[in-house]
Parts: C-alpha cells; sequence; structure tokens
C-alpha cells in the first residue's frame, strides 16, 4: 500500500557556506533530476535566505534555520514570521538540538514559536530527539513525545507540521541510527500522536528522520513504514544531496 505522505526532504546548512558555495548548491539543484514525489525544501544560513530564494527554481521550497515567537519591535538579532512571508521564505526549522543544547531553548519557547509560525501561515520542520545518555536510560519515547508535547498544547492544527526525529547522538557523527532503531520511535511518535492528536493528524503528518543521512544510506532507512524523508545536514551541502531527494525514486 502507498503512503498517503509525500515523501518530504530537507537540507540544514546550519552556519555553513558563503554567497558562491551557496549559488553553486542552487544551481547544482536547479539543473538536477528530483523525484517529482518528494517535497524538497532548504535551510539556508538566514543572511543566505533571500539569495537563494532567488536563484532557486519554483517548485523547491526555502526555510529560515529558525523565527522569533513576537510578530516586530526590539528584538535584536530576531526574525518574524511576517518578515519571512515578506521574503517568500515558506518555511522554517524549530527546535533543533543544536539550538536547544546551545542555546538553551527550551521545550516552551520552541513551542511557543512553533504556534507564532504556524499562526502566520508558514510551515514548521519541528525537530525533536535524544541524547545518547537518555537513549541509554531508556528515555528516549518519553524526552521526545515531551518535546512534542510541549508544542501539541500550544497548537492544535498540525497539518502545517512535519516533525523531524534527530537523535542528537546521530547528528553530524557518521553514528546513523539503525532503520529499526529510527523505525521503533517514528511508530511511537506516530502512536503518540493518535493518542493527542487524533487519528487523522497520525495519517497525515510526516516523520522524517535525521543524523547523518548520507547517498549511501537513505534507500534503506526510506523503506522504513513510518520514515517520510529526512532532514540532512552534512549531505546537504554536496552533490550527493540529490541521491537522497531521490531515495524514493
Ligand atoms: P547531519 O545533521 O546530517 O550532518 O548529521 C542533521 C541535522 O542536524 O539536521
Amino acid at each position: 500500500m502507498s503512503s498517503p505522505r509525500q515523501f518530504f526532504v530537507g537540507g540544514n546548512f546550519k552556519m555553513n557556506g558563503n554567497i558562491d558555495t551557496i549559488k553553486s548548491i542552487v544551481k547544482h539543484l536547479n539543473d538536477a533530476k528530483c523525484d517529482p514525489n518528494t517535497e524538497v525544501v532548504i535551510a539556508p544560513p538566514a543572511l543566505y535566505l533571500l539569495l537563494t530564494r532567488e536563484h532557486l527554481r519554483p517548485g523547491i521550497e526555502v526555510a529560515a534555520q529558525n523565527v522569533f515567537d513576537k510578530p516586530n519591535g526590539a528584538f535584536t538579532g530576531e526574525i518574524s514570521v511576517a518578515q519571512l512571508k515578506d521574503s517568500n521564505i515558506t518555511w522554517t526549522l524549530l527546535g533543533h538540538s543544536e539550538r536547544r543544547v546551545i542555546l538553551q531553548e527550551s521545550d516552551q519557547f520552541v513551542a511557543s514559536k512553533t504556534k507564532t509560525a504556524i499562526d502566520g501561515g508558514i510551515g514548521v520542520i519541528l525537530c525533536c530527539g535524544e541524547t545518547l545518555e537518555q537513549r541509554e536510560a531508556e528515555k528516549t519515547v518519553d524526552v521526545v513525545t515531551s518535546q512534542l508535547s510541549a508544542v501539541a498544547s500550544q497548537v492544535k492544527d498540525w497539518s502545517k507540521i512535519v516533525v523531524a526525529y534527530e537523535p542528537i547522538w546521530a547528528i553530524g557523527t557518521g553514528k546513523v541510527a539503525s532503520t529499526e532503531q529510527a523505525q521503533d520511535v517514528h511508530a511511537a511518535i506516530r502512536e503518540w500522536m493518535g493518542k493527542e492528536l487524533g487519528k487523522e493528524a497520525a495519517e497525515k503528518t510526516r516523520i522524517i528522520y535525521g543524523g547523518s543521512v548520507s547517498e549511501k544510506n537513505c534507500k534503506e532507512l526510506a523503506k522504513a513504514e513510518d520514515i517520510d524523508g529526512f532532514l540532512v545536514g552534512g549531505a546537504s551541502l554536496k552533490p550527493a544531496f540529490v541521491d537522497i531527494i531521490n531515495a524514493k525514486a
């Protein structure tokens, strides 16, 4: 049976790239043969959002890596949802573990920003995931569902949310979760969705995997029933990103 969920691949450039390299990544994507059944969204650093949108072909969307939860005003260094929309940036990442850990963003803050983005009409790639210590203590599902519960207490409509399950121990380490490890957590998230958000949200919400996804491991991971795509860091800066986009082709 084919999935009711469109395959989704996001590229998270993090704080990498410059005008030249981002233009060349965009050109590569523009020229590439990408599976038309896969939704593709790339997230360059904020400074290059407009450049990316200007050069990228229609059909591939652009995401910010973060957005603030206030509409405008005296918030030095922040960007609003309205400013993203004004610039034709239709998605944002939120709750990436690098922001949760390094910048100490709380579950509540991530939830508040998610609410602001969804209310403002932009899509959210909502990241969640456990540390190695939490996994070893068998707390993975508790950690992930409590990160998501914070959002569920503020956001009822999840139709513009894509959940990215990203075990912290797998991010940038080359240590990818096994297909079974990822599938187990994705299935647990879907079960949580069924209970907390209803059957329809559980069936329709994409749950994508992130953490050392490469052109080598993507096809195997993509076979799992509850893996609806990927959030790709390091490999999204390389030509092989196209192979990941085409993991299902
Ligand atoms: P990685 O990063 O693919 O480089 O592990 C994934 C992410 O942080 O989104």
